[in-house]
């Protein structure tokens, strides 16, 4: 079994002494719930270091009014378990007072890349992401953290952050991993009902549907665009789409596709709100 931490000085008492012995920590970020895209980023962090430390704490500062953080999945005893069959060493799960005690003040505000695409529909979500994430750095101090690129927009401001502030960690991507059928793994995909599930695959033919235009030769990241919503917009248990849009390696919105773009989207279907993408290939 992983060491369970709850407090803050206890976990940093422990690593101080395996820091002087010399090891290296690997550090995976999570809000619990684990599943095959948390286990992929658990994997490279047991690969590349002595020590690997998963975090599971649902950062209330991160969903705005009216989401889902009441609601969001919660099951420690489960996720121990998958740490366990990982060889996780140290699970780090904090309740939210130790993270935010009583007279809590500062908060990390992060760049214009914070208000497009999902920080145009979630104000102040990643202000709430960067501030947990510098928390956790400087409780952890690991080598490495390890973020999904599930989450794509969220790995590129955490990469901003860290070279803005100068934190001394190695930020690792790790590649989106899919169901056998396609839809992204997410701890939100237990809301969806099997039908609303069948809906939700839509977002990933969609991306194939893209790819296959791109290869006939199609650039107009327009014409892609409008592709895509009217497939996705088709299916039952859409209740609608928040964005699709196209955008360079940077997030930097493209009208014209070139390989190594991103196509982004963000959907909502039944209760759950998802959000995927994509690479181009040409
Ligand atoms: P979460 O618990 O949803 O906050 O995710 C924790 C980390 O796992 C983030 O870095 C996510 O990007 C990553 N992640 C979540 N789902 C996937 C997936 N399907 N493939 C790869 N990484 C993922």
């Amino acid at each position: 079994m992983p060491l369970l931490f709850k407090k803050i000085k206890d976990l940093r008492n422990f690593l101080k002494s395996k820091k002087c012995e010399g090891k290296e920590i690997g550090f995976v970020p999570t809000m619990g719930y684990l599943h095959e895209g948390h286990r992929a980023l658990i994997r490279l962090a047991r690969m590349q270091n002595d020590i690997v430390v998963v975090s599971i704490f649902v950062n209330p500062t991160q969903f705005g009014e009216g989401e889902d953080y009441e609601r969001y999945p919660r099951d420690l005893e489960r996720d121990l378990a998958v740490c366990e069959e990982e060889g996780v060493d140290i699970v780090f799960a904090p309740d939210v007072k130790e993270m935010y005690p009583k007279g809590y003040r500062t908060k990390v505000c992060v760049g214009e890349l914070g208000n497009v695409l999902e920080g145009a529909f979630r104000p102040g979500h990643f202000n709430g992401v960067a501030t947990v994430v510098v928390k956790l750095f400087n409780i952890v101090q690991p080598d490495r953290a390890y973020f999904g690129e599930k989450d794509y927009q969220q790995l590129k401001i955490i990469e901003e952050v860290v070279e803005d502030l100068n934190i001394p960690v190695e930020i690792v991507p790790v590649p989106i991993v899919r169901e056998k059928d396609g839809l992204a793994y997410s701890s939100r995909n237990v809301y969806l009902s099997p039908e609303e599930r069948e809906s939700a695959l839509a977002i990933y033919k969609s991306f194939l549907l893209a790819q296959k235009m791109i290869k006939a030769g199609e650039r107009d990241a327009n014409r892609i665009k409008e592709a895509i919503r009217k497939f996705i917009e088709k299916h039952p248990h859409v209740k609608g789409i928040d964005y699709v849009e196209i955008t360079d390696e940077n997030l930097k919105p493209k009208e014209t596709v070139e390989k190594g773009d991103r196509i982004l989207v963000a959907v909502r279907v039944g209760n759950a709100r998802l959000i995927d993408n994509w690479k181009v290939e040409v």
